[in-house]
C-alpha cells in the first residue's frame, strides 16, 4: 500500500531526507548501493562507470524502478568524500554515475562533485549527475562553471528527467523549468514515456523550452507500456530528427535484476 504522505506522487523533501540524515558521523552519505557496470542510459550509455546510488527521493513516480531505495527503512552506509573517492579510484574506470534515489537531496554533494572533477591520475573522471527534474540545478550548474574556471580536468554532465504525465501528474507538473536553461550540449533531458500521449508532451515540452538547439533529448520507454517501435514510429512522423531513442540496456543484459547493474 502506498503511504498516505506519498499518495500525490511528491515526498516532503526536508522530512525524507531527514530519515536518511542518520549517518553516524558527520559529512556522510546515505549510500543505497555503489557498484561498477556500464551506463545503461544516458550520453554515455555502453561505457563502464561506477555507480553510485544515494537512498531516498521526493518523488513517487508510477514506474519507479529503484522504489526500494526511497523506502524510509531502506538500510544505506554512510559514506564520506575521501572514502567515495577512492572507491572511485579503484574501480579503474573513467565514468562516475550520481544517482538515486534523488542525489540533490544530497546536502554534501558539491564536496563530492568537486573533489571527483580535481581527479587527473590516471585520468580525469566524467562525473555524471542523474536527477529528477525537481530540484534547483543551478548551485550545481555555478560549481561547473567555477570547476572549469579553476582548471579542475574532470567533466561535470547533468542528465536531467522531464517528467510525462505517465509518472504522475502531480510529479511531472513538479519539474523546475529553469533548470532545463542551465543545460548545455553535453547534457541531455530524459522524458521516460509510457504512451503516445507522452511523446506528444515530451515535444511540446522540448519545442517550448527550446531544448533541442540547447541540448540533447533522450526518449526512453516505460518498460512493458510502450514499444520501442512505437517511439520511433512517432519520431519519424513527427520529425524529431534530434531526438534520441534510449534503451535501458541494463535491463535487456540482466532483465531479472534490479540491483548492482
Ligand atoms: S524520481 Fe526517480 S528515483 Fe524518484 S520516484 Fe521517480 S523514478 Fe524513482
Amino acid at each position: 500500500m502506498v503511504p498516505e504522505e506519498e499518495n500525490d506522487g511528491l515526498l516532503d523533501a526536508e522530512r525524507h531526507q531527514a530519515r536518511h540524515t542518520i549517518a553516524p558521523r558527520a559529512q556522510l552519505f546515505p549510500v543505497a548501493e555503489k557498484f561498477v557496470s556500464v551506463n545503461g542510459e544516458g550520453l554515455a550509455a555502453g561505457r563502464p562507470a561506477a555507480f553510485i546510488r544515494f537512498a531516498g527521493c521526493n518523488m513517487w513516480c508510477t514506474y519507479c524502478d529503484t522504489r526500494w531505495a526511497n523506502h524510509p527503512l531502506v538500510e544505506v552506509e554512510g559514506w564520506s568524500v575521501p572514502e567515495l573517492v577512492r572507491w572511485v579510484a579503484e574501480a579503474g574506470v573513467s565514468c562516475v554515475t550520481l544517482t538515486g534515489g534523488e542525489p540533490l537531496l544530497q546536502p554534501y554533494l558539491p564536496d563530492l562533485v568537486q573533489t571527483l572533477l580535481a581527479v587527473d591520475d590516471p585520468r580525469p573522471l566524467r562525473v555524471e549527475i542523474e536527477t529528477n527534474g525537481s530540484r534547483d540545478l543551478a548551485p550545481m550548474a555555478h560549481l561547473r562553471e567555477a570547476c572549469a574556471e579553476v582548471g579542475l580536468p574532470g567533466e561535470l554532465v547533468f542528465t536531467v528527467d522531464w517528467k510525462t504525465p505517465t509518472a504522475g501528474e502531480a510529479v511531472s507538473a513538479a519539474m523546475m523549468r529553469e533548470n532545463y536553461d542551465l543545460l548545455r550540449e553535453g547534457d541531455a533531458v530524459k522524458f521516460v514515456v509510457g504512451s503516445e500521449d507522452d511523446l506528444a508532451f515530451a515535444e511540446r515540452c522540448a519545442d517550448e523550452a527550446g531544448l533541442w538547439d540547447r541540448c540533447q533529448v533522450l526518449l526512453s520507454p516505460v518498460w512493458g507500456n510502450i514499444e520501442p517501435a512505437a517511439i520511433v514510429d512517432y519520431m519519424l512522423a513527427h520529425g524529431l530528427d534530434r531526438a534520441r531513442l534510449q534503451l535501458q540496456m541494463h535491463k535487456i543484459i540482466w532483465p531479472e535484476a534490479a540491483r548492482g547493474v
